[in-house]
């Protein structure tokens, strides 16, 4: 007796196979028997009949760490297929922390990752996992927060991590990947993790290598004179090195200054990897990124955390010198994206506000960041030039069609115009690129969301539809699947993904969640 069989649908299996007919039988939260299974009996059945049955996606970059904490359901991940992500992303997490350091951290990090309940124990990688196994609608892994790790080691404060606070750093890696992490993820912009320098990573990813972890980095262009080669990818290349860790490039892309250069952002990489060095990479398909514009206060302002940072926002001296530094920043085409405390801004420009208020974008960002708590998200507006956006959209796509590529959607699902890339990354990649620009088959596409992954960060039994494997399963319509979200409507979930099941239990069926929680805390 089967608990689920999924019927009459084309398999592509995740291992770059060509797709075949079978029915899939599940017991329990494994698939049991791939093959002609009419005439068993089942519980439960999905009629998959013209449909595409692949195995879930995974998406390697989300930054969901808060979100989940408060809405389960988490909607906009699940109904594009996504059943596993890996959160950690940038070092910007909550764990290892111990409870006075995670409120501090919390609030720093409420502009990107919302906030969550302030009472929840974070002191290790173990307990931030328990929060949510079984409690959640996706499965989810863990990369120690680089972020997190220097907070909890250091404070907040720019000092070297050198003797005995190395060694303190070491200890909590060597904890955090026996409590079931994947390696260490840093963003090398963001605070405290650019207080950093090269060797202290190198360290690091020393103890992360033993534990055959993954080194996740957002690339650095703070504080680069303390960076080998100034900063960069020639860093996170040495880093590879001399540590020996594998190295996994955060949003690795093309962008409205480079279009149509891909051979060109590659060619350090494919040497690297001539060279030995073990590399993958991750993007997603829209040609603006989306983040927190605190995180543009000049690096030695961020000591102390957001209460510091209200104070100098509020002295005159610091307060002028702060604008000047951020009237050179790009903040013109910066869309608000989550401002809780005044959601009437969600949507506007900075520019639209300093006209309004008859003052210079520095000085507009910095009254709104005093306002608001410094709780603000903002997202780059999509280049005007169409054809741009058309080339970057191919790029995206000749990348992903490279074997070490997977996509990492970098969704911040806050606010009431987040970043499409939220609610329409991978429909828009497997199905409305694939569609529109050809080149790749739907089998290689499905390859670098599941096995490739599953692959890289050792997340065990996942990544494939294969007998004894997961039933983690997302059941599409290969040729009308595709997002709906736009950066003018974001909230869009999108169609012709029917069907998504975790651990053998179905989670959306017929486009609707179900509100079953049955993600794990993973590997
Ligand atoms: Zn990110």
């Amino acid at each position: 007796m089967f608990d689920l069989i999924i019927s009459n649908g084309t398999i592509i299996d995740g291992s770059d196979s060509p797709s075949f007919n079978a029915d899939i039988g599940i017991v329990s939260d494994r698939i049991k028997s791939i093959g002609d299974l009419s005439g068993y009996e089942r519980k439960k059945n999905i009629d998959a009949k013209g449909f595409i049955v692949s195995p879930g996606f995974i998406d390697t970059h989300a930054h969901s760490d808060g979100v989940l904490l408060i809405d389960p359901q988490h909607a906009n991940g699940i109904r594009q297929g996504i059943t596993t992500e890996i959160l950690g992303q940038d070092g910007l997490s909550y764990a290892p922390l111990s409870k006075e350091n995670y409120k501090i951290y919390r609030k720093y990090l409420s502009g990107i990752l919302g906030e969550p309940p302030e009472d929840l124990d974070m002191s290790s990688i173990k307990k931030f996992r328990s929060h949510y196994n079984e409690k959640v609608s996706i499965n989810t892994a863990y990369p120690i927060a680089h972020g997190a790790l220097r907070l909890e080691v250091l404070g907040f404060r720019d000092l070297p991590m050198r003797g005995k606070y190395l060694d303190k750093a070491k200890d909590l890696i060597v904890q955090g990947m026996s409590d079931g992490a994947i390696g260490l993820a840093t963003g090398l912009s963001y605070h405290p993790q650019a207080w950093s320098d090269t060797e202290e990573l190198i360290e690091l990813c020393k103890v992360v290598k033993e534990y055959g972890g993954v080194y996740i980095t957002h690339l650095r262009d703070v504080n680069i004179d303390r960076s080998y080669g100034g900063g960069n990818v020639a860093e996170a290349l040495e880093i590879g090195r001399r540590s020996g860790v594998k190295v996994h490039f955060s949003h690795f892309r093309t962008a409205p200054n480079n279009p149509g250069k891909t051979d060109e952002i590659l060619d350090p990489i494919d040497k690297a990897k001539k060279e030995g060095i073990d590399i993958t990479l991750e993007l997603y398909p829209y040609p603006t990124g989306s983040t927190f514009p605190m995180s543009f206060l000049p690096s030695p302002d961020h000591s102390g955390g957001i209460d510091e940072m209200k104070k100098l926002l509020n002295e005159q001296n610091s307060r002028n010198r702060i604008i000047n530094y951020l009237n050179d920043k790009p903040l013109s085409d910066a869309v608000l994206t989550y401002v809780p405390k005044n959601i009437s801004y969600e949507g506007m420009t900075i520019l639209d506000i300093s006209r309004s208020r008859k003052l210079s974008l520095g000085e507009t960002l910095v009254e709104l960041l005093d306002e608001c708590d410094m709780q603000i998200g903002y997202l780059g507006a999509p280049p005007q030039n169409i054809k741009v956006w058309n080339q970057l959209s191919r790029d995206a796509l000749k990348l992903l069609s490279r074997p070490d590529y997977m996509i990492g959607s970098d969704a911040i699902p806050l606010g009431s115009m987040p970043h499409p890339r939220a609610y329409g990354t991978f429909p828009r990649f497997l199905g409305r690129f694939r569609r529109n620009f050809g080149g790749v088959k739907l089998e290689t596409l499905i390859q670098r969301v599941t096995q490739n992954p599953a692959d890289r960060f050792g997340l065990k039994n996942r990544g494939l539809i294969k007998e004894g494997y997961f039933a983690d399963i997302t059941i599409f319509d290969s040729e009308k699947f595709i997002d709906n979200s736009t950066y003018d409507d974001p909230k869009q979930f999108p169609s012709g993904i029917p069907f998504v099941i975790v651990n053998g239990q179905i989670a959306v069926d017929q486009e609707v969640c179900t509100g079953i929680f049955a993600g794990r805390a993973i590997p």
